[in-house]
């Protein structure tokens, strides 16, 4: 017992220390920075209160320390070192993945190699859980205080199961309190108001010291049982941030084909505490579910389980699934989802817009059909965001706009589907007597999208038709744009998916006075026949782009971006409400 209180004495003396002299060290390189070339970033400070933790614990007199420990005391020192590296100089993630893996490498070799005849599943194993553990840490700081609640809860998990196996030994179960001191400690600091704890030199070392640990604390035979029980590490974000989008992006219906149909919005509430509550909750039903099976436990235990996953069950319902109706921004005005301006438009007022700009005649306007890739793209590309900025009118072409407004509580009325822009444009085009030049697509696609569309809207004036496969900046693409330029259409689609087509609307408005460019994308594939539209189930489930990439899988690696913009989203939710303050959202 007095091993116990001198260990938590120690890495809470340590943690201090080391926290005041990471203060001064970081402030030195603040100073330093604004005198010298390199720019200041946000640093972070848990990775120092991690360390002057560990680094007190293993000062413990008496406390007999593996060589397995040291290692693993070694091998989070580096995280922390790596971690502060990203924090501080914002390191691209190709850099810092790669050495994360090696110090992966080196835990297992330390871990299995040095003491254990060498097994391939135990190799793969060791391998693997700190890579799934680091991932889901990174995860779970989506919901910011998420990733030390886990560290709690896995090491009272770890303290629960521990006893049940007779070769953990006496030292891991040391190093787990101090696992637990470490994380309850950034969790205070973090929720009064020492946001700067949170960053990848704290979240990377403490997904490694969770996944050692529950490794150090297992006999390699009952590794896969052990590595069963702190899944939940890996379950529980998952599985709350997918119920989170299910719910709030089925609830909200958006696809209307009448946007006006949709008159109500829901906002959705976020309650920090309940979130909070309930993975405390998850995390004692599984525990007591696990501790059930391992002791055969009698009937009554499992009548309370039951109760207890009725409990966790409703307390999810009340956490997650409440909403509230909220009025719409007004028609017309512009919103921003993470930054981007997009306009609150409906189909109707988008094409009266361009009417207007097509008949004054005196503006080049730019319309811009954007999707969460769109908005993404923004986010990591200056240039593409100045041109989201200055463009006259951004449409929301995406369901995922549409539902990240929905959940951001500032609803947008509807979708703005290109495909149909293009159309209704085409039908006003032949009442009022403008032309269109079509300008991409692969040869011959755009002909034929045009012949569907002369087919539908008889009378429609075609300015021109070029294919869109052209190097940027090539002769080609000076000879088309300079031809766009002496044929002065009223109206130019301009279909080579996103950024190109917005580039190029760029340079025709240096050529053009007047006239509207609306880059739309995938548009005239649509219209030639060539890809078919996704199902109207789909499309009434928000799900045509699951159907776009199984019918075009070399859009795969750009979709990676949807998940990358879902977590943004999640991400400025969670921001909205302050720790200190539980208002709704
Ligand atoms: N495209 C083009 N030139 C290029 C690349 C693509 O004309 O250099 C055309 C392509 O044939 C397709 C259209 O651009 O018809 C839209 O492509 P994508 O579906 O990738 O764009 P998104 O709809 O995602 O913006």
């Amino acid at each position: 017992m007095h091993m116990i209180l001198s260990t938590l004495l120690l890495s809470l003396l340590g943690m201090g220390i080391v926290y005041g002299i990471g203060k001064i060290l970081i402030r030195r390189y603040v100073r330093n920075s604004l005198t010298g070339r390199r720019q200041y970033r946000s640093p972070s400070l848990g990775g120092f209160i991690l360390l002057g933790g560990i680094a007190g614990a293993l000062l413990t007199p008496g406390l007999y320390v593996s060589s397995k420990i040291m290692a693993m005391a070694a091998v989070l020192a580096c995280f922390v070192i790596l971690g502060l590296i990203r924090d501080l100089w914002k390191t691209p993630w190709s850099v810092i993945l790669p050495y994360q893996f090696l110090l992966i490498i080196v835990g297992a070799y330390f871990d299995i190699v040095v003491s254990y005849p060498v097994r391939w599943v135990e190799i793969l194993l060791t391998l693997a859980w700190p890579i799934i553990i680091l991932g889901c840490i990174k995860l779970a700081s989506v919901i910011e205080e998420m990733p030390f609640l886990l560290g709690i809860e896995s090491g009272l998990t770890f303290l629960l199961f521990f006893p049940n196996q007779a070769s953990t030994p006496p030292e891991v179960v040391i190093c787990t309190i101090t696992m637990i001191t470490i994380s309850a400690v950034l969790l205070c600091l973090f929720v009064y108001g020492q946001r700067n704890v949170l960053g990848n030199s704290c979240l990377m070392p403490l997904g490694y010291l969770i996944a050692g640990i529950s490794m150090l604390g297992n006999s390699k035979s009952l590794l896969m049982f052990g590595l069963l029980i702190p899944s939940m590490v890996v379950i529980y974000p998952f599985a709350s941030i997918c119920f989170i989008i299910m719910f709030s992006y089925l609830g909200n219906e958006l696809y209307q084909t009448d946007p006006s149909a949709r008159q109500s919005h829901y906002r959705w509430i976020l309650h920090r505490d309940r979130v909070i509550v309930f993975t405390g909750m998850i995390f004692l039903t599984l525990n007591f579910g696990g501790l059930l099976l391992i002791q055969h436990a009698s009937w009554p235990a499992y009548i309370s389980l039951i109760i207890l996953i009725s409990a966790m069950f409703a307390s999810f319902f009340r956490t997650f699934a409440s909403r509230d109706v909220v009025s719409r921004p007004p028609l017309g005005s512009r919103i921003r989802i993470l930054g981007v301006a997009i306009d609150a438009i409906t189909p109707v007022v988008a094409l009266d817009r361009i009417s207007e700009a097509v008949d004054s005649g005196d503006v080049f306007f730019h319309v811009i059909t954007a999707d969460s890739l769109a908005v993404m793209r923004a986010l990591h590309d200056k240039g593409f965001a100045g041109i989201m900025e200055r463009a006259n009118m951004t449409v929301p072409d995406g369901a995922g706009l549409v539902w990240s407004a929905d959940f951001l509580g500032i609803p947008l009325p509807g979708r703005v589907p290109g495909v149909a822009l293009v159309n209704d444009l085409c039908c006003r085009a032949v009442e009022r007597g403008w032309n269109i030049f079509f300008l991409g697509a692969a040869p011959g696609r755009a002909d034929q999208a045009v012949a569907v569309l002369k087919e539908r809207y008889p009378g429609l004036i075609v300015a021109g038709i070029h294919h869109g496969f052209f190097a940027e900046g090539s002769e080609l693409e000076d000879l088309v744009l300079k031809k766009i330029a002496e044929l002065q259409p009223r109206i130019i689609l301009v279909a080579m998916g996103v950024p190109r087509q917005e580039l190029i609307i760029c340079r025709l408005r240096g050529l053009l006075r007047s006239g509207i460019a609306i880059g739309v994308g995938g548009s005239l594939d649509v219209i030639s026949g060539a890809l078919p539209r996704a199902p109207v189930l789909m499309q009434r489930f928000a799900c045509e782009w699951l159907f776009r990439l199984w019918k075009e899988p070399r859009r795969f690696r750009r979709m990676l971006a949807i998940p990358e913009f879902v977590l943004a989203v999640l991400r400025a939710k969670w921001r909205e409400v302050a720790p200190k303050n539980n208002r709704q959202l």
